[in-house]
């Protein structure tokens, strides 16, 4: 086992047993307050950990880390140290605020200095993202999609179970939880009309999806295989792929999502680490038809995270729409990425690779309006007495998710973003 995720660990710094940050996550982000520029903090509890101070204190001085990687506004440098000195900060920090070490513990004056609430900080985009990918690999999601627009006894495509569906995406606009969007404006056809017209999405979605992060980079020409893929994912971040149901039906033949996708997508700060998500590791399902070759995988490459999407209209109270789990992926990450590089194209550190919408075999796990409401046929009911069918003005959608396990609890925080009318 690795040292820093040992179950037994407790921190000095006080942790809620309900908080998504003990000390066996330790995920990384960027941050920056009032008084202060960006730097790379990782998220203790309710409060955040500032490492360029923590290094400039000397705490951090075995790993001999230049302090320009620390006062960064991305962690792309931090990545590109390599996971065996990422995976050392990890446990140096472990080790720094483990109840039993009195470096830190004992240290009120340096205390002081390197940590600070998280609800006193902005916390910034965690990476500089140069090209964002987003795959098609729920099973069940594809199947919901396929058998409401297409052909519920043909509902996955020929090439569904043969290779992970993806296509590229749009990096620029990928924002930070926290960041409000207006309500994108497009070409539509509406059923009863033999022309598209023009003006604001009347089905506004949100698609539940978990993203990896990329850790090492290729050249071109070289290919990722499952066996290694772990060693080019730094870690996972919650996912909105937020999408325009009516621009998407009529834009998306034959070269698929274009601007139905590309006006926002948003990503939760803190990006929790392969090593912190180990321990929840567990099977995923038998891939048949058999896979071929540069496919296969051995062990349980699917993770235990439990995902919760909730909508909260304006100044009113949460409602719950769905509760998926990212154990219910069909193709592992390890097989997005071999499959990704298969062909020679090269990957950088800092792209985003999202799952693909995450729906789970139950109503109550569909990852999407979209399956959730049927197309609008079944509307939701909120607790403020009103309904959705798609999400509308003022609405903000939370996304949460966590990992738990004997009693240790490996959050992720939040992906949240607000609609505003149209401009
Ligand atoms: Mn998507």
């Amino acid at each position: 086992m690795i040292k820093a995720n040992d179950p037994s660990l407790t921190s000095w710094v006080e942790v809620d047993p309900k908080s998504d940050f003990p000390i066996q996550n330790l995920p990384f982000g960027i941050f920056k307050t009032q008084s202060s520029s960006p730097r790379i903090g990782v998220a203790i509890g309710d409060q955040v950990l500032d490492l360029a101070i923590l290094n400039k204190l000397g705490f951090l001085d075995n790993l001999k880390i230049d302090n320009s990687v620390f006062t960064n506004q991305y962690l792309n440098d931090f990545i590109a140290l390599g996971k065996q000195t990422t995976m050392a900060v990890r446990e140096r920090i472990s080790n720094l605020l483990n109840a039993n070490n009195a470096e830190l513990r004992d240290n009120k004056e340096a205390q002081a200095k390197v940590l600070q609430y998280i609800s006193n900080v902005q916390m910034q985009m965690p990476v500089r993202i140069g090209d964002y990918t987003d795959f098609y690999s729920s099973i069940d999601h594809a199947t919901n999609v396929g058998t409401m627009f297409r052909d519920p006894t043909n509902a996955l495509l020929p090439n569904w179970k043969h290779l992970p569906v993806g296509y590229h995406g749009r990096a620029s606009s990928i924002v930070v939880s926290g960041t409000d969007f207006h309500r994108p404006k497009g070409q539509t056809k509406p059923a009863d009309s033999e022309l598209p017209v023009f003006g604001p999405t009347k089905l506004l979605d949100f698609e539940l999806e978990t993203a990896f992060i990329i850790g090492k980079s290729t050249n071109m020409g070289e290919s990722v295989t499952t066996a290694n893929a772990g060693d080019y994912i730094f870690g996972m971040t919650l996912f909105n792929d937020w999408s325009a149901r009516d621009v998407q039906t009529w834009e998306y033949v034959p070269l698929g999502p274009f601007l139905a996708k590309n006006f926002a997508s948003t990503i939760s700060p803190w990006i929790v680490t392969m090593e912190a998500l180990e321990p929840f590791r567990t099977a995923g399902y038998t891939q048949e038809p058999k896979v071929l070759p540069y496919l296969e995988y051995s062990g349980d490459k699917n993770i235990d995270i439990q995902l919760d999407v909730i909508i909260q209209p304006e100044n009113g109270e949460e409602t719950l729409v769905s509760h998926s789990n990212y154990k219910f992926m069909y193709w592992t990450m390890e097989q997005q990425l071999a499959h990704h590089t298969v062909n020679g194209c090269n990957i950088n550190i800092g792209d985003v690779m999202a799952s693909g919408t995450i729906s789970g075999p139950t109503p109550e796990s569909f990852g999407s309006m979209l399956e959730i409401t049927w197309r609008g046929t079944k509307p939701v009911k909120m607790k403020d007495g009103s309904e959705r069918k798609f999400i509308n003005d003022n609405d903000t959608v939370i996304m949460r998710g966590y990992a738990e396990k004997d009693g240790v609890r490996i959050g992720f925080g939040e992906a949240k973003g607000k609609v505003l009318p149209t401009l």
